[in-house]
This record gives C-alpha cells, structure tokens and sequence, in this order.
C-alpha cells in the first residue's frame, strides 16, 4: 500500500492517526536538529518533520532526499505549533516514523514552483515537468470540470455525443488541410478533419437530431498567437431547429458555464448585434463589450476645411474617450506611434481635448475653430473633460485600426478587467467575402451555411450582398464560437458551390456524397461550434490556451518534448509509396 490519503486531505482531525503518504519531495528545509519536507502531489501539500535527536537515522535519510525524489512516508498527524495559513493541510504536520524512496530525480531543469525559474522553451522540452507546477494543475483540471458540465447539460438537454472520424477527405474550413497518406491505397491521402462539419450535417440526415462531441481539430495555418495546429471543439448541431432555437440553446449552455464555474448569474438575454453594426461601431467582428468607447463615423462632419488628410480621406471615424481630456503630449504621442505601427497602418492620429473649462484644443487647430470642433463634440458625444482620437483612410483599415486604438486605450484605462465578462451574439455575417485580387467569392463561414431567410433569391443575381445565416458567440472581444443554420436542398447548394467558383465536377468530386445525401430526406438543420481550449483559457484567466493544454505545440508547431515532426525512415516513405523533395 502506497498511501492512506494524499498530500491535500489531512486536517486537525486526523491528529494522532498513523497514516500513509506517497509524493514528490517540493522542498527540503533544515532548522536546528529539525528537518522539514515539503510533500507534494497534485491534491496538495503536507509537511514532513523528522527530528535528529529522537530519530537519528531517519534523518540523516531525510538529509540525503532531493528535490523531486519520490517517497513514501510512514508517520503520524500532529498539530503545527507554526500554522499555515497558505496551505489546506496547514494546521497539521506529519511525525516521520519511516521514508522509502520509490524513486530518484535528478535535479529538475527549472524550479517547480508557481513562480518558476523556467523560460518558455525550457518548460516546453520539460513539459511532464511543469505540469507538476499549480498553474497548469489548475488549469488541466479547469478544463475537465468545463468537459463533464458540457457533457452534463447537454445530456439533460438529450444530445448524443458521437465520435466521427478523424480520417477522412478534406473538409471546407478554409484552412490548409494536414494529411496522412495512406499504404493501403497507393498514392492517396487522407486529410485530417478542421471540423467534423460535414459529418454531423450528415448525422442530422441519419436522423440524430441532437448531436455534441468534443473533439480534435486539425489545420494547417500559419502561426498567429493563441493558435495550435490541434484544438478541440464542442462541436453540436441540431435538426428541425431555427436560429432561435440553437442561439437560446447555447445561450443556456452558456449560462450554466458561467453559473458553475465563475459563479456569475447573467439573468437578461445576452445582447444580439449585426455584423455591419459591429464593423461600424467597434471596427471588428468580435466586439469587446466590456466598455463603451464606440466608433463614430464624423466623415461628413469633418471634410471641406481644407485639411488635406481628412478631405482626402474614403472615411473619419472618432472615439470619445471619457474624462481623459488631460491626457499628456507624451501619451498622445505614444497613442500615434501606436497607431502607426505596421500591424495597424495609421498614417497618424488627430486629437481634440474638450477641456474642463469649456474650449477645445485640437492638433488641426490650423483648420478648425472652436464652432467646427464643438460640431465634433456634437458628433461624437464628447463633454467637456473628454478627449477625442481620429483617425482617417480607407474605411476598412481605418475601422480596424480605430479597433485597436480602442482596445489600446481600453487597456490603458484598466477597462479590460479579465474577472469581467460581457457576452453577446454576432448575427447576420455577409454569406461571402471578395478576394481583393481575383474578385473570387469565398464563403465567410463555410459553402453550407444558408443564406438569412428571405435573401435567397440574391444568389444568382447579387450573392456579394446575401447575410448568412449565421452566428457568432463573442465574449470579451474572443470568439468562443460560431455556427450557422445550414443549407437542406441539393438545388440551393449547387447555386452555392457555383457561386463559390466550382465547377459541377468539383462539386460532385468534393462533395459528392452530402449531395447524394441531401437527396435521401435532410431535415432542416444547423449548428454551432466553441473553441473549448479559448473558452477554458478564458475561464483560467490565462492569456495563452496553452496554458489549458496538456501538451501543445510551441510557436512554430513543434512538439519539442517529443520532438516532433520529425523524419521517417527510407523504409516507412517507401510503404506510403513516398519521396522527400526538400
Ligand atoms: N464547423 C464550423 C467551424 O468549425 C462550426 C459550425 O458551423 O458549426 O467553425
């Protein structure tokens, strides 16, 4: 028998019991002819006591322990004389009676402590390592507590969990797809699901009707943070459904996330806003609602005063920043080297103090009087005290890099609190996106969601103008999950993959089977899924979903644990019928 209890449980109770305990040595501490051991393991820790005048031995063992060596213990509860209030089990300590050393360790690369010494790259290789560490215990076991209350709810609510496969042809998310080839079949590949979305629209036409699965998904995109090249999804989709019905459904799924886990009551619906709304007013598609600060679009109010910049300018769009009229020179000036950075591409910022005493000092104050620029202030609702920011170009760039200026002075002015969440629905995405270059449409979301109801006819004549029928959950400026009600007809789905570029051949050699399939009885249907790694990060606090992954890949996509990718051998690409062109 390895242990009685573990290293979190023993309280003042269990004075004067004789017990078992089984851990990790976290911490050796020598004091007079005391020695003291900090046992750990990942419900907590106790602290050892073996006294060298009573139990000589025994201590002279204890003396020899390293860190991260793991034992077991024999001993007795007793209460601390020196209690701890920072640790479950600090009221009591344990009378060693026996050690034996189960295992030995070599001294850890990086200390394993909240607070480690350890860099990024260090704690990646010694990943089995730092997952000893609290943060990540919590965050592991975060993730399990959010698993099986998903599971839990929708269960109640009767979806079915279904596994689907992983290989499979390539599925339509729009990233590049990871492949694996096949020995059976010489020269072909399977693709490794971005999602299982094909596979639970065809689950919904076998008569599934309510359908869940956390699952993997893979795809191959370029590194932008807080990606990974595998992340899992809760993945649902539901039949004989409206939009209403899946947004009030998951809505309640979220609920219950943020009842359970952060103990926080959202008792109103969770607001809705089109997207054209939240491009206007927050310059981007995910909206950080935590704070207002919205964008105001002062185009006309602002031109013809013969200042170049804006008069030239395809749109002019304003934040009011509340009470911060007596920002300094120096913090406007960083605010436009802000803007000005390549990731954002301002070509500069113009600012109006509306200050406490009633008159407003502009930075254009060259082309606009005190009346002009009240009119801003008009615009923009600004008061005296407030400061304005513009920012001007072409409207799309500009809406995004106003995005960022808000966000920028959002963090500045602690507006961003992380224990602070403001949910809400994005709806009626555009259908389509133009490639810039080529004009092609894409799909936003992808080739099966169904126009909103009403604009199907658009498709053959103006589909750049078609809304989706589609949906976004936003919480906190992440995107924790998107979906959209799917197209149910063979004939709307050609019109689609026809508007989308394909030829009929594609179509069918792409798609064939969910065409074939739609032919056989489709239920009107349609879906969501959530990032459950972005979710969990969010409940975690943590910045980063690696933080909620046991073992991710480092910013290049590596593995570097286990190292991986790596090459095969001569042997295994000639089985896979392969050869390497570097
Ligand atoms: N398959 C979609 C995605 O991964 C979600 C959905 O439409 O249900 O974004």
């Amino acid at each position: 028998m390895y242990r009685t209890h573990n290293c979190g449980e023993l309280r003042i109770d269990a004075v004067n019991k004789e017990i078992l305990l089984s851990g990790w040595v976290q911490k050796i501490r020598n004091l007079g002819g005391m020695t003291f051991i900090d046992l750990r393991d990942r419900y907590g820790i106790t602290q050892l006591v073996i006294d060298q005048n009573s139990k000589p031995e025994l201590s002279e063992q204890a003396r020899k322990l390293g860190r991260e060596f793991v034992i077991k213990v024999k001993g007795t509860v007793a209460e601390r004389s020196n209690k701890n209030k920072e640790l479950t089990t600090g009221e009591i300590e344990i009378v060693v009676s026996n050690i034996e050393i189960l295992s030995k360790s070599e001294v850890p690369p990086f200390t394993i402590e909240d607070e480690t010494d350890g860099g990024e790259e260090l704690r990646m290789k010694y990943r089995y390592l730092d997952l000893r560490r609290k943060p990540l215990q919590k965050g592991l076991m975060l993730r399990h507590l959010m698993a099986q209350l998903v599971r839990r709810f929708l269960s109640d609510k009767g979806f079915l969990e279904i596994e689907t496969p992983f290989l499979i042809r390539s599925t339509p998310e729009g990233a590049r797809d990871f492949v694996v080839p096949s020995r059976m079949s010489a020269g072909k590949f399977y693709a490794l699901p971005q999602s299982p979305q094909v596979f639970k629209q065809l689950l919904m036409i076998s008569g599934y009707d309510k359908y869940f699965q956390l699952t993997k998904c893979f795809r191959d995109e370029d590194f932008r943070s807080d990606r990974q090249p595998e992340f899992t999804q809760i993945d649902c989709e539901m039949s004989f459904i409206e939009r209403e019905d899946i947004l009030t459904t998951f809505e309640g799924l979220a609920k219950y996330l943020f009842k359970e886990v952060k103990n926080i009551d959202f008792k109103d619906n969770f607001p809705r806003i089109t997207y054209d709304n939240a491009m206007e007013k927050y310059g981007n598609d995910r909206p950080d609602i935590r704070f207002e600060m919205l964008i105001n679009n002062v185009t006309e109010i602002v031109k013809g005063k013969d200042f170049k910049v804006f008069d030239d300018a395809e749109y002019i769009g304003a934040l009011c920043v509340k009470g911060q009229s007596e920002f300094t020179r120096k913090q406007l000036d960083e605010l436009t080297e802000f803007v000005k950075r390549p990731q954002i591409g301002a070509m500069g910022m113009v600012y109006a103090k509306y200050n406490t005493d009633g008159t407003i000092k502009s930075s254009v104050d060259k082309f606009y009087n005190q009346d002009e620029l009240m009119k801003w202030a008009q615009a923009t609702g600004a008061q005296a005290g407030d400061l304005i920011l513009v920012l001007s170009g072409a409207k799309s760039k500009t809406l995004a890099a106003l995005s960022e200026l808000r966000h920028e002075m959002g963090n500045r002015l602690g507006l961003r609190d992380n224990k602070v969440f403001a949910p809400l629905w994005v709806i009626d995405f555009p259908l389509f996106e133009k490639d810039e270059e080529t004009g092609q449409l894409h799909a936003m979301h992808h080739p099966f969601t169904a126009p909103k109801i009403g604009e199907e006819h658009l498709l053959d004549t103006k589909p750049e103008n078609i809304k989706a029928n589609a949906y976004d959950l936003v919480i906190n400026g992440s995107e924790i999950g998107g979906g959209s009600i799917r197209i149910h007809d063979t004939e709307m789905q050609q019109k689609m993959f026809k508007a989308l570029g394909f030829t009929d051949e594609e179509a069918e050699n792409q798609f064939g089977f969910l065409m074939s399939a739609f032919k056989y009885g489709a239920p009107p249907h349609g879906g969501i899924a959530f990032g459950f790694d972005r979710w969990t990060a969010m409940f975690n606090g943590s910045d980063s979903i690696r933080d909620v992954m046991a073992f991710p890949k480092n910013n290049a996509g590596k593995d570097i644990m286990i190292d991986a990718p790596a090459e095969i051998d001569n042997k295994q690409l000639k089985d896979l019928f392969l050869s390497v062109n570097k």
